[in-house]
Parts: C-alpha cells; sequence; structure tokens
C-alpha cells in the first residue's frame, strides 16, 4: 500500500506513521526526518536546506524530490511505504505523476491551529531515534531523555513562536490545496485528531483500513 499523510505541522503525522509502518510493515519516510539528518550531517544536501528550514519555510521541491526518489529505491519500499511530509506542495505531486510515485490512499489528519501551536510550542524530539515527547502531555520517564533509546531530548530549532507562526502559514497556503487535488482523485480521507493520541490512532488505522478494502 501506498499512503500519503497529510496535515498540519505537530498534527501527529510522524506518531502514526509509525503505527501504520509497524501494522502494515511498510517503512515510514519522513522528508523533515532526511532533511533534518542532512544538516546535522551538514551534507550539500543539507547546507542547502538549512536556511529555509530556520525560516519556516519549504525546501525547494526539486530538492525534495531527489531525497524521496532516492528513498523509494532502496529495497524496503517494494511492497508500499508511508509518506509523512511529501508531498507538501502541488507542485510535488504534479512530479510525484510524472515520475511514477504512486499514491493509493492520502490521510489527512486534521488540528486547529490554537493546538498546534500549544504543541509545538512544547514538542521535544531524541536527537538519535527521532521519537517525539511533549513535556507537558507525554513527558518521557526520565527527564530530557527518550524512553526507547535513551538519547537525548532537544527542541527543534523551528518548534519556536515564530517559525511556528510561519510554518503554519506555509501550510494553509501550499500544502492545504492538496486536500482538493487528492479528493478529486477519490484518495482523500480525513480524520480528526483527537485530545487523546489513543484515539487519534484508532481514527487513522480504522480510516486506512476502510481505504485499503476498497482498493
Ligand atoms: P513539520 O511537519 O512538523 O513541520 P517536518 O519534520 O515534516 O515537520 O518538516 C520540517 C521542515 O522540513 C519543514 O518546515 C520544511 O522546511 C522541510 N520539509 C519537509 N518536507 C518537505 C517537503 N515535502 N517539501 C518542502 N520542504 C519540506
Ligand atoms: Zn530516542
Amino acid at each position: 500500500m501506498k499512503l500519503v499523510l497529510l496535515g498540519p505541522p505537530g498534527a501527529g503525522k510522524g506518531t502514526q506513521a509509525a503505527n501504520l509502518a509497524k501494522k502494515y510493515q511498510i517503512p515510514a519516510i519522513s522528508t523533515g526526518h532526511i532533511i533534518r539528518a542532512a544538516i546535522s550531517a551538514q551534507t550539500p544536501m543539507g547546507k542547502i536546506a538549512e536556511g529555509f528550514i530556520a525560516r519556516g519555510e519549504l525546501v525547494p521541491d526539486d530538492t525534495v524530490l531527489e531525497i524521496v526518489r532516492n528513498r523509494l529505491k532502496e529495497d524496503d519500499c517494494q511492497c508500499g511505504y508511508i509518506l509523512d511530509g511529501f508531498p507538501r506542495t502541488l507542485e510535488q505531486a504534479k512530479m510525484m505523476d510524472e515520475h511514477e510515485i504512486g499514491v493509493d490512499v492520502v490521510v489527512d489528519i486534521e488540528v486547529p491551529d490554537e493546538v498546534l501551536i500549544e504543541r509545538l510550542s512544547g514538542r521535544r524530539e531524541c536527537k538519535k531515534c527521532g521519537a517525539t515527547y511533549h513535556v507537558l502531555h507525554n513527558p518521557p520517564k526520565v527527564s530530557e531523555k527518550c524512553d526507547q533509546c535513551g538519547g537525548e531530548l532537544v527542541r527543534r530549532s523551528d518548534d519556536v513562536p515564530e517559525v511556528i507562526r510561519k510554518r503554519l502559514a506555509v501550510y494553509h497556503s501550499q500544502t492545504e490545496p492538496l486536500k482538493e487535488y487528492y479528493r478529486s482523485q477519490e484518495k482523500l480521507t480525513i480524520v480528526y485528531g483527537q485530545e487523546e493520541l489513543a484515539e487519534t490512532t484508532h481514527a487513522v488505522l480504522s480510516a486506512v483500513a476502510e481505504a485499503e478494502a476498497g482498493l
């Protein structure tokens, strides 16, 4: 199955991508994750991306397409994939079609802006494995340490108020039009992110199971 997760920053796409990856035994591919790793390693691509991320802007479409195409060449993508954070512009969706990167089901996780701002402001990420926490809603067992791997938890440099506002504005103007794009292809299924994570997880898994049954 070829899945795309759509939704604003902070909607919980990463968490749901991990749940789906486990259930369907296909890889979850996060462009944000790959880009941050490239920035840490200061690769040529990372150096290009750095400024865009710091400003809360999108990285250029051709750069991201290249990242995704390279990742999809790997063996583990043979039976499908979950794309978390790609496509994020209409142009990217069209590039996917041109390069025959298939999409079966698109799950859009909707969360109001006020909730997103609060979530992103308290979010912490493991430097090593990328697992996410929230200082109030989902704190780690040991302060500032990852429950899963013991890695150090840090605040992403783009999880600060000014950049958060910019990312939300970019989402509404550049990514939201994708909903219409996939709705017209009858691939879109909408899930409303709930306060309780388990409820959102249940809603996402049911929506995908239902969509899969109709494929
Ligand atoms: P979030 O969804 O919380 O904003 P991500 O980790 O998905 O976080 O992405 C972080 C940043 O990486 C984005 O703000 C953007 O600059 C860049 N990025 C990720 N995916 C894409 C994409 N498909 N196109 C352009 N830029 C991207
Ligand atoms: Zn970790």
